[in-house]
C-alpha cells in the first residue's frame, strides 16, 4: 500500500477501504500528511470556495443529569459552579450576535431537565419570531422522539448530538452504566427522521482510544450520513477521573478532519475550539485541512469559565465582538473569509 495511492482514491472514490485508511493514519510522513491537507482542503474549496460559515455559541447551562467520565460539567463535580441562563439573557445573547453578523445560534448545554419541552420549545419560537432568517441549532443531549419533534415543531433546524464512539468497549469506558450507546445511536436516526440538519462526531483520543475504532468512526459516519460532523482532541478536566490522561493529538485530529473532508465532501465540519485550545493556530490549520465552518463563543462573559468541559479552554474571558473579530482575522491570515449566511447543508 501507498499513502499517495490511497489519498488519490479518497479523493476520487469520496471512501476507501478500512485496511487502507488505517494505513494511510499509521504511515503519514512529512510529506503525505502536506499532500492529504492539501487533498482535503481543494476538497472544501471545490463546494464552498474560501468562505467559512459562522455559528454563534451560546452555553446556556451546565447542569446536567449525565456522568459522562471525560466531562468537566458532569453532575458528579462538585467543584462545577452551576448556572442557567434566563431566556431572556439568551435572546440578548442573539441579538448581540445578530449584530456582529451571525445567522446560525447554537444553544448548548448539559442535559438539564429544568428545561423542559415546554421551556425550551418556548425559547426556540421567541428567538425565530425575533430573527426569522436565521438558523437554531440545538446541542441538548439525548431527549425523547416526542420531544425533539416538539423542538423541530417549534422552529429548530438543526441538532448537534456527537455519538462519541460507535464501539460499545470504548463507549463503556467513556460512560457510567446508565448511560446506553445503544440509546444515542437511535437518537442521531431519529433526529435524521424527523427533519434536522444532524450533526453527529467524536472526540480523538479520549480515554481507550484506539486507531481502528477511530477509523471505524470515520466509516460510521459516512454510513450514517450526517450534515454536520464535529470533530476535536479530547482534553483532560481536573476534576474527572481522566485528569491524567493525555490530550489527544492535534496532528491525528487534523488528519481525521482531512480524510473525513475527502469521505464527505457537501459535510459542513467546524474548526472546534478544543483544537484551537491545544494550538493558537489550530483552528486555522483545521480549515487548512479541510474545515469550513467556526463556532465563536456568544455565552455571556460571566458565565464563560463555568462551561468548562475540559481545562484551559480557550476565550473564557473574551467579549462576543472579540471572539467574532480574532476568528475574522484568523481566517484572514490563511485566505479565508467569515460569512454572514446561514450555511444551511445543501445536496
Ligand atoms: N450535553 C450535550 C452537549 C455536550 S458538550 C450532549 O450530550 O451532546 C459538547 C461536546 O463536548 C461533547 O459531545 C464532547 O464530545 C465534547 N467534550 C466533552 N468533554 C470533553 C473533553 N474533556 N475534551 C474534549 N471534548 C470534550
Amino acid at each position: 500500500m501507498d499513502c499517495l495511492k490511497i489519498i488519490e482514491k479518497l479523493q476520487k472514490e469520496e471512501t476507501a477501504d478500512r485496511e487502507e485508511i488505517l494505513f494511510l493514519l499509521e504511515n503519514l510522513d512529512g510529506e503525505t500528511e502536506q499532500a492529504l491537507h492539501r487533498a482535503a482542503a481543494e476538497k472544501s474549496r471545490e463546494r464552498f470556495g474560501n468562505r467559512i460559515y459562522l455559528r454563534g455559541l451560546i452555553e446556556f447551562t451546565n447542569y446536567c443529569k449525565n456522568n459522562c467520565f471525560y466531562c468537566g460539567i458532569r453532575k458528579g463535580n462538585r467543584n462545577a459552579q452551576r448556572y442557567r441562563l434566563e431566556s431572556e439573557d439568551i435572546l440578548a445573547c442573539c441579538r448581540m450576535g445578530y449584530g456582529l453578523g451571525y445567522r446560525t445560534f447554537v444553544l448548548q448545554g448539559g442535559e438539564d431537565p429544568w428545561f423542559t419541552d415546554e421551556r425550551m420549545t418556548a425559547i426556540v419560537r421567541a428567538i425565530k419570531r425575533e430573527f426569522p432568517d436565521c438558523a437554531v441549532t440545538l446541542s441538548l443531549g439525548e431527549r425523547s422522539r416526542e420531544s425533539y419533534q416538539a423542538l423541530f415543531d417549534a422552529g429548530a433546524d438543526r441538532y448537534l448530538l456527537r455519538e462519541e464512539t460507535s464501539t460499545k468497549e470504548h463507549y463503556e469506558m467513556l460512560h457510567p452504566k446508565t448511560m446506553s450507546m445503544e440509546y444515542r445511536l437511535q437518537c442521531l436516526e431519529t433526529l435524521k427522521e424527523i427533519g434536522y440538519q444532524t450533526g453527529c462526531g467524536f472526540m480523538v483520543g479520549s480515554p481507550g482510544w484506539k486507531l481502528e475504532y477511530l477509523v471505524d468512526e470515520l466509516l460510521f459516519i459516512k454510513k450514517f450520513g450526517p450534515h454536520m460532523v464535529g470533530i476535536g482532541p479530547f482534553i483532560p478536566h481536573r476534576d474527572t477521573k481522566y485528569a491524567k490522561e493525555p490530550h489527544g493529538s492535534l496532528a491525528l485530529t487534523l488528519n481525521l478532519v482531512a480524510v473525513l473532508r475527502l469521505m464527505n465532501p457537501k459535510v459542513l465540519i467546524p474548526a472546534t475550539t478544543a483544537v484551537g485550545t491545544l494550538d493558537p493556530r489550530g483552528r486555522e490549520k483545521a480549515v487548512l485541512a479541510g474545515a469550513n465552518v467556526v463556532m465563536p463563543n456568544l455565552s455571556p462573559a460571566s458565565v464563560r469559565k463555568k462551561y468548562m468541559l475540559y481545562d484551559n479552554k480557550i476565550c473564557t474571558g473574551d467579549e462576543a465582538a472579540e471572539c467574532r473579530r480574532c476568528l475574522e482575522n484568523r481566517m484572514r491570515s490563511i485566505g479565508y473569509e467569515i460569512v454572514t449566511d446561514r450555511g444551511d447543508y445543501r445536496d
